[in-house]
């Protein structure tokens, strides 16, 4: 099984994507973990990133190709971050037609901005864990401290309240493409993410079993008929 979480900075597609790959066993493949990762090691990449990211701008769409085709595993994921735009949409279409396979479900978390401006602007993560927190509806036991490793928590230099208006007007001038391209596909699925995270789950899964007929034979090593 091969899935798409699409959603504004601060819709919870990052959540869901973990929880789905954890529920289902598939690989949680998430562009941003992997940039910010590559920014923090200082590597060719990260340099080469960590500007455009800091500002809320996308990085090139040559780049993040490299990136997905390094990390991709044809034999089912749960995708989180890409694509973003319609050129990706197609690009990572091509990518999976060499080995015979496709996306099988893209899902579209809609998010009021109400909403979206308080989860950025309380958000809190842990870089060593990479778990999120929220000051408010999930906050950490000890005050700024992980529960898991005990490591500080940060704020992400990305969600900023400048970065992130920058961060929601791309998204708005990017997303009518990739929604276009899958829509003509017939796998474009919009779920309502305001609601609580175990709520959402619940409503991507249900959503997923009418669509794929079931998901227990789907979730590995499912081809195209082509
Ligand atoms: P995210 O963690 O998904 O909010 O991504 C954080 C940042 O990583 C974005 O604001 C972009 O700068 C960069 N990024 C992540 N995924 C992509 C992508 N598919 N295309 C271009 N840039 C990306």
């Amino acid at each position: 099984m091969r899935i798409v979480l699409f959603g504004a900075p601060g819709s919870g597609k990052g959540t869901q994507a973990e929880m789905l790959a954890e529920r289902f066993g598939l690989p949680k493949i998430s562009l941003g973990d992997i940039l910010r990762d590559e920014v923090r090691k200082g590597s060719d990449l990260g340099l080469k990133v960590k500007e455009i990211m800091e500002r809320g701008d996308l990085v090139s769409d040559d780049l993040v190709e490299k990136v997905v085709e390094q990390n991709l595993n044809s034999d089912g994921f749960i995708l989180d971050g890409y694509p973003r735009n319609q050129k990706q949409a197609e690009t990572l279409d091509s990518i999976l037609s060499r080995t015979n396979s496709a996306i099988d479900a893209f899902i579209c978390l809609d998010v009021s901005p109400d909403i979206i401006i308080n989860r950025l602007s309380k958000r809190r993560v842990c870089r060593a864990c990479k778990v999120n927190y929220h000051l408010d509806s999930s906050p950490p036991k000890k005050d700024s401290l992980c529960d898991f490793c005990g490591a500080k928590l940060t704020q992400r230099s990305d969600d900023a309240p400048e970065v992130i208006r920058k961060r929601l007007k791309v998204f708005a001038e990017k997303s009518k493409g990739v929604f276009d391209f899958y829509k003509e596909k017939g796998i474009f699925f919009l779920v309502d993410g305001n609601k609580k995270i175990e709520e959402v789950l619940s409503e991507i899964k249900s959503r997923l079993e009418k669509s794929l007929g079931g998901l227990s034979g789907k979730i590995r090593g499912h081809k195209n008929e082509s």
